[in-house]
């Protein structure tokens, strides 16, 4: 019975690493194999490759990307690939310590930010349509220098995907110059690109990093800040503790409603085929309702 017992602790102890990363490797054939790190690199790569390319992406889409660790089980899967791409802008802190641990010198790292203008200590770039557009070049600039004979291919789909995204830019930029109101309270502080690029200002319940618990003195200061701009509406995102958010909203007599920084998707989201374009769609939504 002891034994029973001490095996299905040891099963208990170990089912969380077998089940952090899911991915199962690459299949043996010819298309390029490409590791993403986390779900906008994935959504940005697809967007532009389709089934062209093999892609797996190494934070499941589920869990928190500012919390994660690799495992030799990411190491093997990065030794068979051909290219990485990251945010880079200090999101994936990781990545340093994944190159070093490398042997395969074949692997293209590719940093998809590179063209962009960084915000101090911000690396949640894609929530700017046009930084993403940046983002998504880069992308597809690399897809082409290494697989040429899909440049058409990947030439049509990142036209079509621009195209897109220009239309989201200028919905953006019209719609939320209509609003009189122009600060958001957020659960996590990680809308300093979209507001920068289209003129709103946002106070942070979490910091950048989603880390450290907001103290009373903290709570305090969102409250007044609540209170002093008639604020209606305090933004959280999916897959969080609401209840610091709701603590604030109760005192405050305020409306919660999701802002997302699509650092992963739902089982929902997944489920109903969300992606970038209708996320940002949906955020433009509860924008218009809490500023209008
Ligand atoms: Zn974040």
């Amino acid at each position: 019975m002891k034994r029973l017992i001490l095996i299905i602790l040891m099963f208990l102890l170990f089912l969380p690493i077998g089940c952090n990363n899911p991915h199962e490797g690459f299949k043996d054939d010819d298309r390029l194999k490409v590791v993403t790190s986390f779900y906008i690199m994935y959504d940005f790569t697809y967007k532009i490759a389709k089934d062209k390319v093999q892609i797996i992406n190494l934070v499941d889409s589920s869990s928190d990307a500012h919390d994660f660790e690799f495992t030799s089980k990411d190491i093997i899967l990065l030794e068979n690939a051909d290219i990485l791409f990251y945010n880079g802008l200090g999101f994936e802190p990781w990545i340093d310590d994944i190159k070093e641990s490398l042997t395969n010198k074949n692997l293209k790292m590719v940093n998809t930010s590179e063209k962009i203008t960084p915000l101090e200590g911000d690396p949640h770039s894609w929530l700017s349509v046009i930084n993403a557009i940046s983002q998504i070049e880069v992308i597809k600039d690399t897809l082409i220098k290494y697989d040429e004979d899909n440049k058409d291919f990947y030439n049509e789909n990142f036209n079509s995907v621009l195209n897109t995204l220009n239309n989201l830019h200028e919905d953006y930029v019209t719609t939320i110059s209509s609003f009189t109101k122009k600060d958001i309270v957020v659960s996590h502080e990680a809308f300093g690109y979209l507001c920068h690029e289209y003129g709103l200002n946002q106070i942070g319940i979490y910091d950048i990093y989603n880390s450290d618990e907001p103290d009373i003195k903290r709570i305090t200061e969102i409250i007044d800040f609540i209170n002093e701009n008639k604020i209606t509406t305090i933004f959280y995102e999916p897959n969080i503790n609401k209840e610091k958010v709701e603590f604030i909203a109760n005192q405050t007599k305020t409306n919660i409603e999701i802002l997302n920084p699509i650092e992963g998707l739902t089982k929902k989201e997944i489920k109903d085929n969300e992606d970038y374009i209708s996320i940002m769609q949906k955020n433009l939504i509860a924008l218009e309702g809490a500023l209008k």
